[in-house]
C-alpha cells in the first residue's frame, strides 16, 4: 500500500516507548517521563496576550505571505544583531518557517539530487536522516564520540563520500548528547564547506538554554559563514512554544531563496498572529528566559548529583535540557527503567546508531519528580 521510501523510515522507537509506557499506566504506575523534548513551563504571559490580541484583529486572518511578514524577519534580524552580532538582511536573509523542524524537513528537497550524499550527525536529531531519505539523497553518518567532545570528525569522512556530498547538518548545542561547540570548530567546518563546495545547515535550537555563563554562538558569526550556510532557529525551546510552531531560518540569501521555493510549494506560511507573538517574544523582556534556565539548570544539577551518588558516570551539561548518560546496554537499561521503576528515559540508539550505549533524560521535569526518581533508582540498585 505505502511508497517504498516509507520503508527507509527507521522503526519508530518513540512510539513503542509510548506503547510500554501506556502500559505501565493502564497497571495504575505513576510514570516519571524524561523522554519528551518538551518544556513542562507554559509560554510566557506576554506572549499569549499578543497572540489573543492579534488573534481578534480581523487583517490577521488570511492566508500569510509566504517568506513571513516583514515585522517579523525585521524583529528576527534585530534580535540575531543583538544576541550574536550578526547582521541578517531582514529581506533576503530571513525566512519564516513552522518551526525549525520545517527548514530541517524540507531544505534537502531544494539542494540534493538523486544519490547526492547528507552528512549528518549520528546520534542527531532524527528528521535529518528522514529529510534527506524524502529527497532520495544518502546519509552519512558523522560519528560524535565523547574523546572527541562529541564533534564530528571532518578530516576522517571518505573522500568519494565528500566528493559526493552537498550538505551538512550540525547542530550546537546539541540534541541529544547536549554538548556545546568548540573554540575553531566552526571555522573548520566552514572551511571544509568552502573546499568542498557544501552547504552547511546549522540547527541552533538550543542556543538559549544554557548554563554556568555559557553563551552559545550563532554559526553565522563565523568567518565565511554567511557564503556557505543557513541556521534554523526556533522559538520552540526558548520561550517554551513548542505548540506554536515557529521559527526561522536565517543565512545565506541564494540557499533560503532555495528553501522557500520549495515551501512555497508545501505550506502557506505562519498565521500572522503567531508571528505578532513571536515578534512581541524575540523584542520584549528576556528575563523570562534566563528564569527558565535558572529553573532548568536546579534540575540538572538535582539529578546529576542524584545519578552520581548512585555510582553513574555522568556529566552536568553546559546547554540544552538533556543529560546523556553512558550506559551498558541502553534498550536494556531504558526498558527496565520502565517497567521496574515507572520512569521514561530515550535510548541513545533512536537518535542513530552513534547513540547506542547512552540513554537520555531531559530536563522537562519538576525538581520533586527528580528527587522521586532517583529516590526508585537508589530503592532499584539495592
Ligand atoms: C526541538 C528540536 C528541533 C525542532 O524544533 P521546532 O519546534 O520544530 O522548532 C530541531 N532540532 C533539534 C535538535 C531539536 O531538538
Amino acid at each position: 500500500m505505502y511508497a517504498e521510501r516509507m520503508g527507509d523510515l527507521p522503526p519508530y522507537l518513540f512510539a513503542r516507548i509510548e506503547e510500554l509506557k501506556a502500559a505501565q499506566i493502564a497497571r495504575g504506575v505513576d510514570v516519571i517521563d524524561f523522554g519528551v523534548g518538551d518544556p513542562d513551563l507554559p509560554t510566557p504571559p506576554h506572549i499569549v496576550d499578543a497572540l489573543c490580541r492579534a488573534a481578534k484583529d480581523p487583517r490577521n486572518h488570511h492566508y500569510p505571505s509566504y517568506a513571513g511578514m516583514e515585522q517579523y524577519r525585521a524583529a528576527v534580524s534585530r534580535w540575531y544583531s543583538a544576541r550574536f552580532g550578526v547582521k541578517l538582511d531582514p529581506k533576503k536573509e530571513v525566512l519564516a518557517l513552522m518551526g525549525s523542524k520545517d527548514g530541517i524537513a524540507h531544505i534537502p528537497e531544494a539542494f540534493i539530487n538523486r544519490g547526492d550524499y547528507v552528512l549528518a550527525p549520528s546520534p542527531g536529531y532524527p528528521v535529518y536522516r528522514t529529510s534527506t531519505l524524502f529527497a532520495e539523497g544518502s546519509v552519512h553518518e558523522m560519528p560524535l564520540l565523547p574523546e572527541r567532545d562529541f564533534l564530528p570528525d571532518l578530516a576522517a569522512i571518505p573522500g568519494d563520500i565528500v566528493r559526493k556530498a552537498r550538505l551538512m547538518f550540525l547542530n550546537y548545542p546539541n540534541n541529544p548528547t547536549s554538548a556545546i561547540t568548540l573554540p575553531g570548530f566552526f571555522e573548520e567546518a566552514v572551511d571544509f564547506a568552502t573546499d568542498n563546495d557544501l552547504i552547511i545547515v546549522h540547527d541552533n535550537a538550543y542556543s538559549e538554554i544554557a548554563y554556568d555563563g555559557y553563551q552559545a554562538p550563532s554559526f553565522l558569526s563565523t568567518r565565511g559563514a554567511m557564503e556557505v550556510s543557513v541556521e534554523m532557529h526556533s522559538l520552540s525551546k526558548t520561550y517554551n512554544m513548542t505548540g506554536w510552531r515557529i521559527g526561522m531560518a536565517c543565512g545565506n540569501a541564494g540557499i533560503i531563496a532555495g528553501l522557500s521555493r520549495v515551501k512555497a510549494n508545501v505550506d502557506s506560511g505562519v498565521f500572522d498572529a503567531i508571528q505578532h507573538a513571536a515578534i512581541a517574544a524575540l523584542s520584549g523582556p528576556q528575563d523570562c528566559v534566563r528564569e527558565a534556565c535558572r529553573i532548568y539548570e536546579e534540575r540538572r544539577d538535582t539529578l546529576v548529583s542524584g545519578l552520581r551518588s548512585l555510582g553513574y558516570t555522568v556529566n552536568p551539561p553546559k546547554a540544552t535540557f538533556y543529560v546523556w548518560m553512558p550506559v551498558e546496554d541502553c534498550m536494556e537499561f531504558a526498558t527496565r527503567l520502565l517497567n521496574e521503576a515507572g520512569i521514561v528515559v530515550t535510548p541513545g540508539i533512536g537518535f542513530g546508531n552513534g547513540g547506542d550505549g547512552y540513554v537520555r533524560f531531559a530536563l522537562t521535569r519538576s525538581t520533586e519528580r527528580i528527587r522521586e526518581a532517583i529516590e526508585r533508582l537508589r530503592r532499584l540498585s539495592q
